[in-house]
């Protein structure tokens, strides 16, 4: 297991080897000098020990010549001087001292000098005698002249000796304070050395053997407990450590034995090797000071692993990179999920096309690519299918469903494969076609177009859903995608209301309407309501009796010139700029009045007057003090007018508006609903809305005699509304075969061109007096 000593760790070892080496060469040094000293101090008194054995051997000998030749006995004479002389020149040239080198300070040697003259005189006598060549008289004298010189130098030997003694004593003393000295010397460099050496090194020391071991269990932990890989890489040694994570991670339990790069570059796919191998290379530069690489590996067994791998560099005192390390985590569940969250964010649930926030990138990119590509064509189709809402209620949702799936298939079967189709909600589903060109478009219009004639056959039900296409050709006009998508949408509007199963390519007329609804916006914010609008007056007809029950107000708008402008057109521009308040105001007094006066002349007042309330009006805070004025104004028509909301408006803001709701019909205003079946309510859900009346659009009764299913729907809802307790509007009834279809199902209610189209106030009152008769007996 690798510690973690930093470069600064390194140093207090180094220095304090050093210093420990230096103090050893000082003490070695110290105790070779001190050594030498002794050993030539014990030398010389070795020497001068010999020496002074000598010289007691002297004194002696000195003595027997003396004796001898006082004797006369030159037999005993010869032997003794030949010691003698031998003893001297031992004392002279026997041992290394040199006499002429001798320190004059020191008396022992000084002495030993001055022996020299009585020895001499010693040895000449004695040979003088031995040699027989001298008279009795000379004789006499040489024995003489021996103990005299004896006499002088016994004393000298004597001398001699004490003073040996005493200098040898001396040199004794010398030695041990020498000894004593060197000792206290080496002594004291060793305290001095552990104070200021040894002690704050070896506490530093320890200090960092207790961190970097405290270091190396908390890594050796992590490394355990760590779902991460981890790597550590000496750049010095170009050693890396692979933890045993690793072997878990890649199923290679090579790896762990290994402390090469190499053995973790082979696990790496390929295309993120020059990525992986420059981001370390810049770690290993100190380029930078760490890396962050999401890459693909794969295991020894060739599964592929994503990994993140995060790894640091260290740095020494010069700011070399000397290690790298890091971890690898395994992220390959995060990537599948966020690859599937891409998916979902991108894709549609349902059909598995696009959804509309990545169509929208997509024409985003086409738009800005042909800005800077004049060649670069795009094409927008916007799709919208017919009867969808129709087959969803008749047949149920799961139908419903597999009619979208089976739409969007044979889109995808039938559109080039580099267009990109996309359901943007609902039965709505868009196409971008690149590089595409007018008569290109032209053509894989009718190619759908042919397509959706087809009937799809899902379960035992056969269903053809047309759809209306608006379609829009790039143009330098376009900048953004809202502009593309508001010009594909009004084109799509257009062939809607073309007569359907058409495609209409946007052109400037469309272009024109948009600016007429300008223009219109304009006009509405300068009318005078009481001057420029007026209201017609729709019957509704009991289909039993083939009485009127009452009348829809419906509101028109003269702009002059005898030009009237279609409330589908004003009204959302009215809601949209606020205009809707006072005018939905105006409406119901208007239709108050125009009841109020047709009760005076009907003479009864059992005519019911429905009054189209829009979304935004309902949800103006002042709506409900509105109601309240209109009852105190007009008491006589309580419980007769009807107020109508479109489905949309209701389900839209449901939570909203089914207590706004209640509290309205609580008031004495019966609601109805009206154009059910455009919107998404479902039956099932009608009786959790305070309804009274249900109005099924038009657009369902035009497929009542040519669809069975439909008729059996419509009969479902009809009976189903009705045990809610609701009285059932038919919208839209225009032909006899409509009529005669809704009695067979108890359809109480009618209205539509078939009875009347909207009416002025007159002639409505004359139908209401008794218009109908004669149409519903014909
Ligand atoms: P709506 O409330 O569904 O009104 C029925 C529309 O269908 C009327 O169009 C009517 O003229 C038309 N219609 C009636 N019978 C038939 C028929 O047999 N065949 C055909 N093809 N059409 C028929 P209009 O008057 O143009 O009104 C359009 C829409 O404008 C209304 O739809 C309603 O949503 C809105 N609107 C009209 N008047 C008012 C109003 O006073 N206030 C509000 N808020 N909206 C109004
Ligand atoms: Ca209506
Ligand atoms: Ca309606």
């Amino acid at each position: 297991m690798k510690t973690d000593p930093s470069a600064s760790d390194i140093c207090p070892i180094r220095s304090l080897r050093t210093r420990y080496i230096t103090a050893l060469l000082i003490l070695a040094a110290l105790s070779i000098i001190a050594f030498a000293g002794i050993e030539k101090v014990v030398s010389q008194g070795g020497e001068w020990g010999r020496i002074i054995n000598v010289a007691g051997k002297q004194r002696m000998l000195s003595q027997r010549i003396a004796k001898e030749a006082e004797r006369q006995d030159y037999q005993s004479l010869r032997v003794t001087l030949e010691e003698f002389e031998d003893a001297h020149a031992m004392l002279i040239s026997g041992s290394e001292v040199d006499w002429r080198e001798v320190d004059q300070s020191k008396t022992v040697e000084r002495m030993f000098l001055e022996l020299e003259v009585p020895y001499q005189a010693i040895v000449t006598a004695a040979h003088d005698l031995l040699n027989q060549d001298a008279s009795e008289t000379s004789l006499a004298e040489l024995v003489s002249d021996i103990a005299q010189s004896e006499s002088l130098y016994l004393p000298k030997m004597n001398a001699i000796v004490g003073q040996y003694e005493i200098e040898a004593k001396a040199d004794n003393e010398m030695l041990v304070r020498i000894d004593f000295g060197v000792m206290s010397f080496t002594l004291l460099v060793l305290a001095l050395e552990a104070f200021i050496v040894f002690e704050p090194a070896a506490r530093k020391l320890k200090a960092q053997w207790t961190q970097s071991r405290e270091n190396e269990l908390r890594f050796q932990l992590a490394v355990q407990g760590s779902q991460d890989a981890i790597w550590d890489w000496d750049l010095v040694s170009n050693k890396i450590y692979y933890s045993p994570r690793w072997v878990a991670m890649f199923h290679e339990e090579r790896l762990i034995q290994s402390d090469s790069i190499d053995a973790w570059v082979k696990l790496i796919a390929s295309s993120e090797m020059n990525n992986f191998t420059n981001q370390m290379e810049r770690l290993k530069l100190g380029q930078v000071d760490q890396i962050d690489i999401e890459m693909e590996m794969r295991t020894a067994k060739g599964d592929i692993v994503y990994v993140l791998c995060r790894g640091a560099g260290l740095k020494d005192k010069n700011g070399e990179v000397i290690r790298l390390a890091g971890s690898l985590a395994d992220v390959t569940e995060q990537r599948k999920t966020s690859e599937t969250l891409r998916e979902l964010a991108e894709r549609d649930g349902l059909t598995g096309l696009a959804n509309r926030a990545f169509f929208r990138e997509r024409v985003e990119l086409a738009v800005s690519r042909s800005q800077s590509d004049s060649k670069f064509r795009y094409v927008v189709l916007y799709l919208d299918f017919d009867g969808f809402k129709a087959v969803n209620d008749a047949l149920g949702h799961n139908i419903g469903d597999e009619l979208l799936i089976s739409i969007s298939d044979r889109m995808s079967e039938t559109l080039p494969a580099s267009s990109v189709i996309a359901r943007l909600g609902g039965d709505e589903f868009a196409i971008l076609l690149t590089e595409s060109s007018r008569v290109h478009a032209t053509s894989v219009c009718d190619t759908l177009l042919e397509s959706f004639q087809m009937p799809h056959k899902l379960e035992s039900h056969e269903i053809v859903s047309t759809a209306s296409i608006g379609v829009v050709l790039a143009e330098e006009r376009y900048t953004n995608v809202d502009d593309v998508m508001r010009d594909a949408d009004a084109a799509m509007y257009e062939a809607k209301t073309n007569g359907k199963s058409q495609a209409q390519f946007f052109d400037l007329d469309m272009h024109k309407k948009a600016v007429k609804r300008l223009s219109v916006e304009n006009k509405l914010h300068i009318a005078d309501i009481q001057q420029d609008f007026k209201l017609l007056y729709q019957p509704l007809v009991n289909l039993d009796t083939g009485e009127p029950e009452g009348v829809e107000a419906l509101v028109r708008w003269n702009v002059g010139n005898s030009e009237c402008v279609n409330p589908d057109v004003f009204i959302p521009i009215a809601e949209e700029i606020g205009v809707i308040q006072k005018l939905g105001t105006w409406i119901l007094y208007e239709s108050g009045r125009t009841l109020r006066a047709w009760d005076r002349e009907l003479g009864h007042s059992n005519t019911i007057m429905h009054v189209n309330v829009s979304k935004r009006q309902i949800l103006h805070p002042g709506f409900i003090s509105i109601l309240q004025e209109f009852q105190i104004e007009f008491p006589d028509l309580h419980g007769r007018i009807v107020l109508e909301i479109t489905e949309s408006a209701v389900i839209d803001t449901r939570a909203n508006v089914i207590s706004l709701m209640e509290t309205i019909r609580a008031m004495g205003f019966p609601l109805a609903m009206d154009d059910f079946g455009t919107g998404h309510s479902s039956l099932s859900c009608l009786h959790q809305f305070p309804l009274d009346v249900l109005k099924i659009d038009r657009s369902f009764i035009i497929n009542l005699e040519s669809n069975r299913e439909f008729t059996a729907v419509y009969h479902s809802i009809v009976t189903l509304a009705q045990n809610f307790g609701l009285s059932i509007v038919a919208e839209g009834l225009e032909t006899d075969g409509q009529l005669a279809q809704l009695q067979s199902m108890g359809c109480m209610f009618g209205q539509g061109y078939y009875f009347a189209k909207p009416l002025e106030k007159d002639d409505a009152l004359r139908f209401l007096q008794g218009g109908t008769q004669t149409k519903m007996a014909a």
